[in-house]
C-alpha cells in the first residue's frame, strides 16, 4: 500500500484561535485549543536510548514537545520550569513515565545564577549523568514603543533568554563528554524582528551568536552546539503578553503555510540535533517557520 498523503496546511489546527489571555507564565492546560506536544502524535524510534537530557521550559510548548520526543526515543529527562507551572510539568512527567523513562522535575527561576548551578547539579545527580542541554525557556513580552519598554523588563528578558544559557552551560561543562550536545532556541525574530519585540528579538539574535561561538569553543571536545529557530507556534508564550491579544485569532496566518505551527512539528529537529545522526552538524541554526525563513 502506498504511504498515506497529507496536506501540511490542514494537518493541524488551522482555524482562527479563540481570543484568550492569561497572566505570565500561562498554563498550557488552560489554553484553547491545547497545543499538540506529541503526547499521542509523536512516535519514537530508539534514537536516544539511555541518554540523559536536561530541558529548560520543558513543562509546555516547544520544550515539552522536545521532552516528550526525547523520552519516546529512549532518554531520561530532567525538566525545569517555574513553580507556578507545576500542573503542566506533572502532566509531562506522566508522559515520560508512560514511555518507560525517568522524569526529574526541577522547578526554579533561571534568572537566578545560583539556581542555574543548582539545576544542573540536581539534574546530573538524579539522572545519574548528563549528555544534553536543551535550552528552550524564554520570556517574550510585546511592547509597541521603546519609550514604554522598562529597564526592568529589558533586564529580565536578557537574564532569562541569554544570561541563563551562560550560567547553565558553565555549570554543565564539567559533566558533558564527547558526543554530548547543546541545543539552544532562537526564533525567526532574530532574523526578521517585529516592531513590538525589540528586547526579545535582540536576545534571540544573541542566542545565535552564543550558539556559533560556543560551537567553535567546544568542537575540539567533541561537544556539538546547535540552535532551533521556530516561527509562530501555538504555545502559552503567545497568550500571556507575547503578542497583543487582538492578533491571537490570526496568529500564524501570515505564513506561507497559512497557520501556526504546533510544538510537535519541532520535535524531529530537536531529536535530530541531539542524536548521533547529526554528528557532523555544529554551529548551525535550523528554522521551522512555516515558510517565513531565517535569513
Ligand atoms: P512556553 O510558554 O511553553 O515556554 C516558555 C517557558 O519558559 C515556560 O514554560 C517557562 O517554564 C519558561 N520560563 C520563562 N521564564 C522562566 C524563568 N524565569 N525561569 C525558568 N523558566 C522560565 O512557550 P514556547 O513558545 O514553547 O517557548 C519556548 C521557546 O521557544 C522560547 O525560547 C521562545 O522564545 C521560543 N520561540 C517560540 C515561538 C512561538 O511562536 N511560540 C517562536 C519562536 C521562538
Ligand atoms: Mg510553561
Amino acid at each position: 500500500m502506498s504511504k498515506q498523503t497529507y496536506n501540511p496546511i490542514s494537518k493541524y489546527y488551522h482555524d482562527k484561535f479563540p481570543k484568550q489571555k492569561q497572566p505570565a507564565p500561562a498554563l498550557q492546560c488552560e489554553m484553547s485549543p491545547i497545543p499538540d506536544c506529541g503526547e499521542k502524535s509523536y512516535t519514537g524510534h530508539q534514537r536516544l536510548v539511555g541518554r540523559k537530557m536536561l530541558v529548560t521550559g520543558g513543562d509546555s510548548g516547544i520544550g515539552r514537545a522536545a521532552v516528550i520526543a526525547y523520552a519516546k526515543e529512549g532518554a531520561d529527562v530532567a525538566i525545569n520550569y517555574l513553580p507556578y507551572e507545576q500542573k503542566d510539568a506533572e502532566e509531562v512527567a506522566k508522559v515520560i513515565e508512560a514511555a518507560g523513562r525517568k522524569a526529574v522535575l526541577i522547578p526554579g527561576d533561571l534568572s537566578d545564577e545560583t539556581f542555574c548551578k543548582k539545576l544542573v547539579e540536581e539534574a546530573h545527580h538524579k539522572l545519574g549523568g548528563l549528555d544534553n542541554l536543551t535550552l528552550v525557556a524564554g520570556k517574550q513580552t510585546a511592547v509597541e514603543d521603546i519609550m514604554d519598554l522598562t529597564t526592568e523588563q529589558l533586564k529580565k528578558t536578557f537574564e532569562i533568554n541569554v544570561f541563563s544559557m551562560f550560567w547553565v552551560t558553565k555549570a554543565a561543562l564539567g559533566y558533558l563528554k564527547p558526543g554530548s550536545t547543546i541545543i539552544t532556541t532562537s526564533s525567526v525574530q532574530a532574523f526578521q524582528p517585529g516592531a513590538n519585540l525589540l528586547d526579545y528579538a535582540s536576545t534571540k539574535s544573541a542566542i545565535i551568536a552564543f550558539t556559533r561561538g560556543l560551537a567553535k569553543q567546544l568542537g575540539h571536545k567533541g561537544i556539538r552546539v546547535n540552535c532551533v529557530a521556530p516561527g509562530p507556534v501555538w504555545t502559552p508564550l503567545q497568550i500571556c503578553g507575547g503578542q497583543p491579544s487582538e492578533v491571537i485569532p490570526e496568529f500564524g496566518k501570515q505564513t506561507p503555510l497559512e497557520r501556526a505551527g504546533q510544538p510537535v512539528e519541532l520535535s524531529g529537529v530537536y531529536v535530530h540535533l541531539a542524536s548521533e545522526e547529526s554528528s557532523y552538524t555544529t554551529a548551525e541554526t535550523y528554522g521551522v517557520t512555516g515558510g517565513l525563513h531565517t535569513n
